[in-house]
């Protein structure tokens, strides 16, 4: 079992331990450098990306964690972990994201809370329940960027949003991301198996 970190400041930290427990992977919560040093591939969990990098910076991960990318650890970040991610960050805030995806996102696309949406949608291949709260979309993927799900068509979300085609999930060689939280579907661990088969191929 490939031990696989879940970045344990904020958000969904234990809906993401339990379904890489269900995946196969020897989950751990990640806090601390060392505990970082630790993990073959680490999870990025939901929440709020601007808190998120600044729990980053507080606890002394971000250097650690960009030095990690940059040598090939495996990573997956859900919502708030896909924009952290990310390369360039649209829609307001003033974070620096990791850029260890060469993707643009935009924050809050889909509209507001209220907003929020669950669907069925196709990822790589397979059908996942995929639940949307203030999810960011991909706007651009650099050229290396794999695209492995859009959103389906629905009921208008929001004023002037047509989610039809918007790309929420892509993967740029061991880097994984979702728009969506898979974790918070109980029994679907569709997206967790995904990634620790990329830790296991690492
Ligand atoms: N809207 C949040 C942000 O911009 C992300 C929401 C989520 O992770 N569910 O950081």
């Amino acid at each position: 079992r490939p031990e696989i970190g879940v970045l344990a400041l904020q958000g969904g930290v234990d809906e993401h331990l339990a379904a890489l427990e269900r995946s196969g992977a020897d989950p751990r919560p990640v806090r601390r450098p060392e505990e970082l040093a630790a993990v073959r591939g680490l999870v990025l969990p939901g929440g709020e990306s601007t808190t998120a990098a600044r729990l980053l910076d507080a606890f002394d991960l971000t250097a650690a964690l960009q030095e990690r990318l940059a040598g090939g650890m495996p990573a997956y970040g859900s919502c708030a972990g896909m924009i952290l991610l990310a390369s360039e960050v649209l829609g307001g805030g003033a974070l620096r994201p990791l850029g260890a995806l060469d993707v643009s996102v935009r924050r809050n696309a889909f509209g507001r809370q209220v907003d929020s949406f669950e669907a069925d949608l196709e990822f790589a291949g397979d059908v996942v329940r995929a639940v949307f709260i203030r999810a960011p979309w991909v706007e651009r993927v650099g050229a290396g960027v794999r695209v492995l799900a859009t959103a389906p068509a629905g009921p208008q979300v929001a004023d002037d949003v047509d989610r039809a085609g918007r790309i929420v999930a892509v993967q740029q060689g061991p880097v994984l991301a979702t728009a969506f939280h898979p974790e918070l579907v109980g029994g679907d661990e569709l997206v967790h198996r995904h990634f620790v088969q990329i830790v296991r191929a690492r």
